[in-house]
Formats: C-alpha cells, structure tokens, sequence
C-alpha cells in the first residue's frame, strides 16, 4: 500500500497530538502511533497506587500556548483547571516562608530593598523572556543559505531584541552570558528568595546555578508567563493528561486516526526517501511523510539508522546533550501534610525547597560526579487540595520534581531509587515533620525510569538540554532547525526541537506548518 497523502506521527506526546491536530484539520490523513497504551506521553496522569492518580512527569501547566488551546478549541474538547494562578511559596526548615505571586511578595518577611529589588527583577526578566516567547511560533532562520525568507526571518529575531531598548538590550546580553547566581547574587539579600528563584532556573535542567545557560532556561521557563494570563502557573482537572486528551479529541474531531499500544520499530525508506514504518510486531505502514513525536536521537539514529545518514549529521546527533537530572517523586498520603508555620490555605500552591544558592550548587556538586543530591531540592504540588478526582475523599497526592538525580541507566535495581526515596523523605520530613507517617504508598522515578517508561532518551525534560548551543537555530543540532530532516519526507515535532521542553505545543504546530509549507513547495 502508498498513499502519499498519508502523515504517520510517531508518537502521542501533547506535541504529537497539536501536530496531528493541525494536519488533519488540514485535509491530510492523519495517522498517530504511540507505543504506550495511553496518549500524552510524558504530559498524562496515571494510577500509582489504588485510587491515587497523579501527574506522571510534567504536573503544573505554564507554557501551553494559548493561540494553540484557542485554535484547537481545548475547552470545548473538556479541559477545566482545577486551580488556576498558583502562588510560588519557599518554604524553610525554621518555619520561614515567603509567598510569592510573580514579582509580588504576598505573604511572609522580606526587606523593604528585597521587595522593591523583586519587582523590578520580575519585571526585567519577563521583558526578556516575552523575547523568547515571541519566537515560539516561528521556524527558526537558516544560520546560512536559504534566499530572502531566510534573512527576514533572521532580521525578525534581531529586530525583537533591538525593540528592547538599548539599556535592556544591553543588560540582555550582560546577564545571558552570566549565571542565575550571579544575577541574584547582584539583586537580592534574602538566602530563601534567592534560593527560591535560583530554582526555577535550573529545574528540569543539568545545571546548577553557577552554570553557564542557566539565565537563558530561566527565561524559557518564564516564557510561558511573559503570554499573559495563560501562562500562569496553573493545574488540568484530571492532571497533565487531560491537556493531552483534549489534544487527541481534537485530533480525532479533525479526522486523526490515534493507534496506542503500538511501538515503531523502524523508519522506512523508498531510496532517499520515507516511505512509511515497520512497527514491532512487523507491521508495516506507509505514508508520504513520518513526523516524529520521539526526541531526535531515538528518531535519526534508532528508528531510522545512522547508515541514513551523512557521517558529520550523525556525529553532531550523537553528541546532543540529553542526559535528565530530574527525578519524580509521588506519594499517596492518608491527609493533608503540614508544613512548619506554613498556614493551611497554602498547602495547595506549588511549594519549593532550595532554602538558597548554595544549598542548590552543593545539590548540584554531587550531581556533576553521578551522584544524587544527599539533600535534593524540591518542587512540590498536592493537586487533590483542588482537585478530588485524584484521590480517595480524605486522603491527598503529592507530586514533586526531586533536582538533582542524573541519568544513570544501569540504575535499574531498586537500591538507587529507594535511596533517593529515603533522601527527598527526609527533606520533606525536616519542613513538613511527621509526613512519612501519612504516606501510605509512594513512587519514584528516576530519569533512568523515565527513559524506559516515557521511551525518552536520557530521561531529560527537553529531550536535549536548553543550552546556547542546542538552542533556536541550533536545536536539535545545526542543519536540522526547521524540523524538516536531512532524509526527504521525515520530520520531528518533539520537545527536542526548537522552541523545546515543557507542556507548550509550539513544536508539534511549528513542524505542522513545516509538513505543509515542504508539500506546497514540492
Ligand atoms: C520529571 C519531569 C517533570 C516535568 N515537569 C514539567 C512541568 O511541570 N511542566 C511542564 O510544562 N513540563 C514539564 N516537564 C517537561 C515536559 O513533560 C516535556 O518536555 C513534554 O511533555 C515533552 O512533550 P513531547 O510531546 O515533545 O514529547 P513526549 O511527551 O516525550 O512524547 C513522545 C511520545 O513518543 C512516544 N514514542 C517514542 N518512541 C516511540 C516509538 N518508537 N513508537 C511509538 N511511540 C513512540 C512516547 O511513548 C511518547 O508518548 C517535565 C518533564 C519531566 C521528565
């Protein structure tokens, strides 16, 4: 069978999903396989422990791209939050806490210069980041070649840089090239903000915040918010997976075909060309084009082969930086833990463990030589607090982002995993005492899990580091930005590709267009 009309999509990840979404409702047929028996990939929610559900890798939504949820009509295809503007509070082992919403202290002690100092670093950083937020939507320019779109493209990115302002254009560059310590080293005096703030810009990443690029994840992470009111910290009813689902109802309502339970095995070719897919069991599947959700190394040099390619392509896909440091930790717990001090009504923010910067850099240290954090910095969320479809009446689950355990993938006995179980207890334990009491199941991946699970290589959040170099026209590696592959009628649409990780759609939008534009042209 041909059908050159026909898009496979390898793989059910929310950008797999928008990407689907936009092709079918672009006249193509659209074919979606998934190798696991649900669709999200690492954005679902899932049953840990009986009657305890929780969001599996990704739980607090701030990117998603609001022309995308319009466009596709997310709400109409059921997705609710359950709790909508989360506060930030930093909690520490004396009882001190500091509530944040954005730039604003809204309870807990800062000095008068802090506080001051907090709004304008909010603002200056979203000023940045609205930058960032700005190429979501757009292919990356060609570093080289391409004719005039090209260098319009690349006379846009300029352009929204120069708009800044020389002052900020100037701080831009200064701090971009720095780190997140220094940065808050400069602006502020409080260990507890610093170490707070200092957090968000290495979460999901193998930096500390001494490390070069932790400015630019930063302000990638910001992104989201630099949207609007969109991109507030905020939690699905149902978890991470209702994103996901709404995505693949809007697939199927714009003609998607959606197979799960069905892992492709290799990337086929007609001479230079894609011609379809084998999957595991040996079916084989044709389409005039093969987009793929999997990150860029699992794609180009396991489905379809380095013999594919050219020596120097392969070379740099080998070499992408995509080794996670983030684990995930989830507890199913008797009733509502409480923090030292903290009152009630804040237990259901998102609630982070980094007292300051050099409790996140010692975290760090250890990471750099293989090893876990003794004292590992935390993200946490109770989302039953707001949302009772999660857990039995009563009861509660956590979720936390448990920075920093690297990917190591002979951790497959138990012994790794319970030691760093034991590890995030106890921290858990110093600021909320008597929690390991309530917990009456718990679960812990490793990014070694991850990889396995989620079929995510090296188990890291962006399918590849954010770094300079992996970065825009860079990602997932020089030659291979604008999602069109080095083979004709392959392309990727993961978070591995530009604008990267995190619950966003951009790239599965952006590679939607460039399946289309690529036909057009033909
Ligand atoms: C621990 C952790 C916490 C995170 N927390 C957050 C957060 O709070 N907020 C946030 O926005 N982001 C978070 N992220 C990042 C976010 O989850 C990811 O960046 C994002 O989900 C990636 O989406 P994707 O669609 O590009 O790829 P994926 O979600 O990885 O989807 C790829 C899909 O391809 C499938 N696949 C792979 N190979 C094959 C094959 N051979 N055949 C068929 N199917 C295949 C996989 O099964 C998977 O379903 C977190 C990530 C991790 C690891």
């Amino acid at each position: 069978m041909t059908d050159q009309n026909r898009v496979i999509i390898v793989g059910a990840g929310h950008n797999g999903l928008v990407c689907a979404a936009y092709l079918a409702r672009a006249g193509r047929e659209v074919l979606v396989l998934e190798a696991s028996n649900r669709v999200g990939g690492a954005a679902v929610t899932r049953e840990f422990a009986p009657g305890f559900r929780v969001s599996a890798c990704a739980h607090l939504s701030y990117l998603l791209d609001a022309a995308i949820s319009r466009e596709l009509g997310l709400s109409s295809h059921g997705l609710k939050h359950a709790r909508e503007n989360l506060r930030t509070v930093a909690v520490a082992g004396n009882g001190d806490h500091l509530v944040l919403d954005g730039g604003r202290l809204e309870a807990g002690r800062l000095p008068d210069k802090d506080r001051a100092a907090l709004a304008e670093y909010h603002a200056r950083m979203l000023r940045f980041a609205r930058v960032l937020a700005q190429q979501h939507n757009r292919r990356p320019p060609r570093i080289a070649g391409g004719g005039r779109r090209e260098v319009l493209a690349a006379a846009m990115l300029g352009l929204d840089v120069r708009r800044l302002g020389r002052n900020s254009m100037r701080e831009f560059l200064r701090i971009a090239a720095i780190n997140i310590f220094d940065v808050l080293e400069e602006s502020f005096e409080t260990p507890l903000l610093k170490g707070a703030l200092g957090l968000d810009a290495v979460l999901g990443t193998s930096l500390g915040p001494r490390s070069n690029n932790s400015v630019l994840t930063l302000l990638h992470r910001m992104s989201g918010t630099a949207q609007g009111p969109a991109g507030r910290l905020s939690l699905p009813e149902g978890g991470m997976g209702a994103i996901s689902e709404a995505l693949a109802a809007a697939a199927r309502a714009g003609g998607a075909r959606i197979r799960t339970g069905c892992a492709v095995a290799r990337i086929t070719l007609d001479g230079a060309r894609v011609s379809g897919v084998e999957l595991e069991g040996g079916e084989m599947l044709s389409a005039g084009s093969v987009v793929s959700n999997a990150d860029p190394a699992r794609t180009l040099l396991g489905l379809l082969g380095a013999r594919h390619l050219e020596t120097g392509f392969v070379h740099r896909v080998r070499h992408i930086r995509s080794k996670g440091m983030a684990a995930k930790l989830h507890l199913a717990l008797d009733a509502l833990p409480e923090f030292t001090q903290l009152p009630a009504q804040f237990a259901g923010e998102r609630l982070v463990i980094a007292p300051d910067l050099v409790y996140l850099e010692h975290a760090f240290d250890h990471a750099k030589y293989g090893h876990c954090s003794p004292e590992p910095a935390l993200e946490i969320t109770i989302p039953s607090v707001h949302d009772r479809t999660l857990a039995p009446a009563g009861k509660h689950v956590l979720s936390a982002v448990v920075q920093y355990a690297p990917f190591d993938p002979r951790a497959s006995g138990d012994g790794p995993r319970r030691e760093l179980l034991e590890r995030a207890l106890g921290v858990l334990e110093r600021h909320a005492p008597g929690i390991r009491r309530l917990v009456v199941a718990s679960e812990l991946l490793l990014p070694a899990d991850i990889e396995r699970e989620f079929r995510i290589t090296g188990g890291h959040w962006h399918h590849g580091e954010l770094a300079l170099d992996q970065f825009m026209m860079l990602r997932p590696v020089p030659g291979a930005a604008q999602y069109a592959m080095p083979v004709g009628g392959l392309y990727l649409c993961g978070a591995g590709c530009h604008p990267g990780g995190g619950v966003m759609g951009s790239a599965g939008r952006n590679a939607a267009k460039a399946v289309l534009a690529t036909e057009r042209a033909a």
